[in-house]
């Protein structure tokens, strides 16, 4: 599997709606939907129908408004759900079901052989009762249970032929990269062209498990913008957007619409009430502001010597600050001839270590910066005025 072949599963309105601070209304689901669809992402997952009345109504009125993107719900295997879910006219539904240890509770004192039975049945009434839509099957918790009742239920549900996706789940955040190769490589071993991967955070792995997912062979990825979902989140789609640019600029610009990227994110921060987070990728306020002396001499002259984004891609702005103590002569120098003061290097040098002496007693900003450079310009031409009206030496 290609690297350049995957869809971006967004989640934002279903793992995102278990975030703890949202309360998304039906107005609020629509703009993000419209937002994400015309960012590009290739599915938006929804809250299932059943979860509540107005649920129910928010997959049925999404589903109808004609989004480039695929939208699907996420729900338990029961017919119940099922049933539900078609109704609302969704494209596709992504089924769950526990597997570790950890949440037998839904099937306590089953055998694996009963549980595998009632999932198949679901899964064959629901390709019965929709034929065209599209079925993706996970089991939750993926890497805590057994692998070898992961085998047994992935192989018995590909053999099936009833769905055209399988999905694994880091639901604790607890795998590591080399896991997911594993279970991703089993996976594909059993013949299975599509596998989605949701990734939680929990020890900030989510955006290298997925591209580990991606790398092993993995098809989908699930994202939700800011990371937002239970608990500490999943994979953010900013870092996997990044993530992927790094590798594969080109393919990401024409995937995706980058100019409403910051749009997207700022529309789900205001909406869930949070700040995006300064170092969050791309749209995090520090994304691109350069400090450090060298740093800013360096991205003067070129800027992917310190930025592996180009920020004009995302419609997004580079900053050099130059008001600190760490400041460089060269980036002062830039300033200065941003409003036409010339100055010869000796000068700048000079006038650089003024600023740096001034930013080790106080906090310094741009304007002061400014002022200096004025004051010192135009002191450079009284200088220079006096020298020419003075009269000259005679011998
Ligand atoms: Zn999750």
């Amino acid at each position: 599997m290609s690297l350049k072949e995957f869809a971006i599963v967004d989640t934002t309105l279903r793992e995102g709606e278990q975030f703890y601070k949202t309360n998304f209304s039906s107005q609020d689901k629509i703009e993000i939907a419209r937002q994400l669809s015309d960012f590009g992402t290739e599915y938006i997952e929804l809250t299932s129908p059943f979860a509540s009345p107005g649920s129910r109504t928010d997959c049925e009125t999404i589903a109808k408004m004609g989004l480039k993107s695929k939208i699907i719900t996420h729900i338990r295997c029961t017919k119940e759900d099922a049933i539900l879910a078609i109704d609302t006219g969704v494209s596709g539904i992504n089924f769950f079901a526990p597997s570790s240890k950890h949440h037998g509770k839904t099937n306590a004192g089953k055998q694996d052989s009963q549980i595998l039975e009632e999932i198949i049945n679901v899964l064959r009434f629901t390709r019965e009762q929709a034929p065209g839509i599209k079925i993706r099957f996970s089991l939750e918790d993926t890497f805590r249970a057994p692998v070898d009742k992961l085998s047994k239920i992935y192989m018995a549900i590909g053999k099936s032929g009833l769905v055209d996706r399988l999905g694994i789940t880091d639901t604790v955040g607890i795998a590591l990269p080399h896991d997911i190769e594993k279970v991703v490589t089993l996976l594909k071993s059993l013949g299975q062209k599509e596998i989605e991967f949701h990734g939680h955070n929990d020890t900030q792995s989510a955006v290298i498990n997925s591209y580990a997912a991606l790398k092993a062979g993995a098809t989908h990825i699930d994202t939700s913008v800011l990371g937002i979902g239970e608990r500490n989140g999943i994979t953010s789609l900013a870092g996997f957007i990044a993530r992927m640019y790094s590798l594969e600029a080109d393919l990401i610009k024409a995937k995706y619409n980058l100019d409403q990227f910051k749009k997207l994110h700022t529309t789900v921060a205001r909406i869930v009430g949070i700040d995006i987070p300064f170092n969050h990728p791309i749209v995090g306020e520090s994304a691109f502001i350069h400090k450090a002396g060298i740093h800013t001499n360096a991205v003067i002259l070129n800027p992917k010597s310190y930025e592996i984004i180009d920020p004009a891609d995302f419609d997004e702005l580079r900053t050099i600050l130059i008001a600190h103590k760490l400041t460089g002569w060269n980036a002062i120098k830039n300033r200065a001839e941003k409003f036409k003061l010339t100055f010869e290097d000796n000068e700048i040098k000079e006038i650089a270590l003024k600023i740096k002496k001034m930013a080790d007693e106080e906090n310094i900003t741009l304007k002061s910066v400014d002022k200096i450079l004025i004051a010192n310009y135009e002191k450079k031409q009284d200088r220079q005025m006096k020298a020419q009206n003075s009269p000259k030496k005679k011998y």
